[in-house]
């Protein structure tokens, strides 16, 4: 029997999704106990919910042991941001490996629903399109984007040894490419680069010839899919499900979107396609569409157009804007 109210416990929720997940949920009633490194994350993605009781935040690095006692986890914890991930590439793989085995660890102590943050990434440089979750993947295990795509990888090879040696019950998510306000303005992704750099008059830098796909999902539907998942007692539900927004755009679609939405009037300019970036990508989500119903809401042009007021926002303090 689950509890309406429940201790949820999110790891990696000073990030830009796990805030948006611990306001959620914390709007739904729960009590929510948010675990980050600040790595990435920092604490003003989360100033809002410090006032109120039911959220507490906790200081801790995930690849150490953790003893809470909660109803259920978010496991998010890691750096999404190609510039982040591979700034430290062993901390990267050891936060999604040894990070799952302690959260694997800490669900089969309490028996509870466990959550894991997967990524698009397990496809590695796809040569089915677009992706289904029965697809193995194409990774190169030794490249610079290895630390991320093979530990996560890992992880949900840890997810489903826990769930069918020692029953865990499982959730594993497959996230494609997200965007949307509390985004780092610095991070180096397409979205939050272009809109940066039209926003303060730079060129907006289009690796290799800007044909490259991406589908791009909004913040607030993939909060939405994710706990879909989580409530659903299918035993589909197990996973992988793809989440994602299956609307697919070149990287000139998406330069040329954020031009005109920004209004500005910055040039675009090629810079070297980045080594083992992906071709294409672009979800096949049957599978949530079936579990939970759920389809995304937000299109591209309404999802930039409230991420660009957010980064509008950051414009106006100035530090963040600079260091872009
Ligand atoms: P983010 O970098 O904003 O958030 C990750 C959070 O994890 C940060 O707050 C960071 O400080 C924290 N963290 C990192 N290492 C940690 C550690 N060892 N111990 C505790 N906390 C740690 O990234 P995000 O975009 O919010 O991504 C959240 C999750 O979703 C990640 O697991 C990521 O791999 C996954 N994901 C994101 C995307 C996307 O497009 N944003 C796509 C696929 C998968
Ligand atoms: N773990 C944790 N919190 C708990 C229970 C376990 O962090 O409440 C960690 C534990 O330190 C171990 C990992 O989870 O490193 C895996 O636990 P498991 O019970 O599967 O393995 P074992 O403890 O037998 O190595
Ligand atoms: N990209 C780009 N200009 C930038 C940043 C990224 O053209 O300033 C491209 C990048 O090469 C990739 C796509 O945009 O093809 C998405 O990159 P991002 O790092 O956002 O996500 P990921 O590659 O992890 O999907």
């Amino acid at each position: 029997m689950r509890h309406f109210r429940r201790r949820v416990l999110v790891t990696g929720g000073a990030g830009f999704i796990g805030s948006h997940l611990c306001e959620r949920l914390l709007g739904a009633g729960h009590h929510v106990i948010c675990v980050d490194n600040f790595f990435t994350g920092v604490r003003e993605n989360v100033a809002a919910l410090l006032a109120n009781p039911y959220f507490e935040l906790l200081r801790h690095d995930v690849t150490f042991p953790l003893s809470v006692e909660v109803d259920e986890i978010y496991n998010l914890a890691c750096p999404a941001s190609p510039i982040h991930y591979q700034q430290d590439p062993v901390q990267t793989t050891k936060t999604s490996v040894l990070g799952a085995i302690n959260m694997l660890g800490l669900a089969k102590r309490l028996k509870v629903r466990i959550l894991q943050a997967s990524t698009s990434e397990v496809y590695g440089d796809p040569q089915v399109h677009p992706q289904p979750e029965g697809y193995w993947g194409n990774v190169n295990p030794i490249g610079p984007r290895a630390c991320y795509d093979e530990g996560k990888r890992c992880a949900e090879t840890l997810f489903f040894d826990y769930h069918r040696q020692h029953g865990v019950p499982i959730r594993v998510a497959r996230i494609f490419n997200t965007y949307g306000p509390r985004m780092h303005p610095n991070d180096g992704r397409v979205v939050s680069n272009f809109i940066m750099q039209a926003l303060t008059g730079q060129p907006l830098t289009i690796f290799g010839d800007g044909s490259q796909t991406r589908s791009f999902c909004y913040v607030d539907d993939m909060v939405t899919a994710l706990i879909a998942l989580m409530e659903s007692d299918s035993p589909a539900a197990v996973g992988p499900i793809n989440i994602g927004n299956p609307g697919e755009f070149t990287m000139l679609d998406l330069a040329t979107l954020v031009i005109r939405l920004t209004g500005s009037r910055s040039r675009l300019e090629t810079r070297p396609l980045p080594q083992d970036d992906p071709r294409q990508r672009r979800p096949d989500i049957t599978r949530i569409g079936q579990l939970a119903g759920w389809v995304p809401e937000v299109g591209l042009e309404e999802g930039l157009r409230r991420t660009i007021a957010y980064f509008r926002t950051q414009h106006e303090i100035g530090p963040m804007l600079q260091a872009a």
